[in-house]
């Protein structure tokens, strides 16, 4: 069942969703060559619990991490461990946020060093297919319009879509309805309703959209073991348009980049209309 928030609802998930991208801001300073995965999580966890919150990850589904640490051909659901990054290297890093009972999760595909250019332009173009299902995520919609947008995008650069996992509604579970596929037929599917809150994130690879799970039984890969590419926003659906939740800001401030891709999704929403 489809959990409706309130404008409050919204505004408790947007503070959740906001330390998970303060928290991503944070490491983005710290991926570099040489930086294991393991002291990136341990940075992150102290992050989230000084800010008030708990790791959303950590413990859920036994997971034993805060933050999923994906390298290169692995999808999601890597866990994080002794190894350094190297030159080259790309890394998902996917973070979950509990504070006031709703959760906040989103990732961003960091590079590591100077990365080679397919692999640039396959971040590139994930990161892109994001926003056109962000887009697609508005009333009239329903979720295959969002899954159909980042599908077309992406196999038009002849990316795969990896179908076993999928986007999902967000609230005080970390994991709610509806699913959210990154590939779908226009018109297909739930319909979208104001006040609905949803995680969308294509896991989109370069090679093949087929995937294998080594056994330790979480961490995702490509079953070409070529790279794959992964970026998540938590969105609500109001007055008929999506409004990020989260936001990207902190990384690129931290990378000293400008960038006005969100400003389409940015609400006018202020203090008096509480
Ligand atoms: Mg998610
Ligand atoms: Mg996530």
């Amino acid at each position: 069942m489809i959990k409706i928030k309130t404008r409050a609802e919204i505004e408790l998930i947007r503070k959740s969703a906001l330390l998970v991208s303060k928290t991503l801001g944070i490491l983005a300073k710290e991926v570099k060559p040489g930086v294991t995965t393991l002291f990136l999580d341990k940075l992150a966890e102290e992050f989230i619990r000084d800010h008030g919150g708990i790791p959303g990850f950590l413990g859920l589904y036994d997971f034993p991490n805060t933050l999923c640490m994906s390298p290169n051909a692995q999808v999601v659901h890597g866990i994080p461990n002794d190894k350094p990054l190297l030159e080259g290297d790309i890394i998902s890093i996917d973070c979950g946020v509990l504070m006031n009972g709703y959760y906040g999760d989103h990732a961003y595909t960091f590079e590591v060093g100077e990365v080679n250019e397919k692999t640039k332009k396959l971040l590139q173009i994930t990161k892109e297919s994001l926003y056109e299902g962000i887009r697609a995520f508005k009333i009239g919609n329903r979720v295959g319009d969002v899954g159909h947008a980042i599908q077309s995008y992406v196999e038009n650069h002849d990316y795969g879509v990896v179908r076993e996992l999928v986007g999902h509604g967000l609230g005080k579970k970390m994991h709610e309805d509806p699913q959210m596929p990154n590939f779908g037929r226009k018109g297909q599917g739930k319909k979208f309703k104001n006040g609905m809150v949803v995680a969308i994130e294509p896991m989109i690879n370069l090679g093949t959209h087929k995937i294998q799970q080594l056994k330790d039984g979480w961490t995702i890969l490509t079953k070409d073991r070529l790279p794959s590419a992964h970026f998540e926003h938590d969105v609500a659906l109001v007055d008929g348009k999506p409004e990020l939740l989260s936001t990207f800001k902190f990384i690129y401030d931290a990378m000293g980049i400008e960038s006005n891709e969100e400003n389409e999704f940015i609400s006018n929403y202020n203090e008096n209309q509480k």
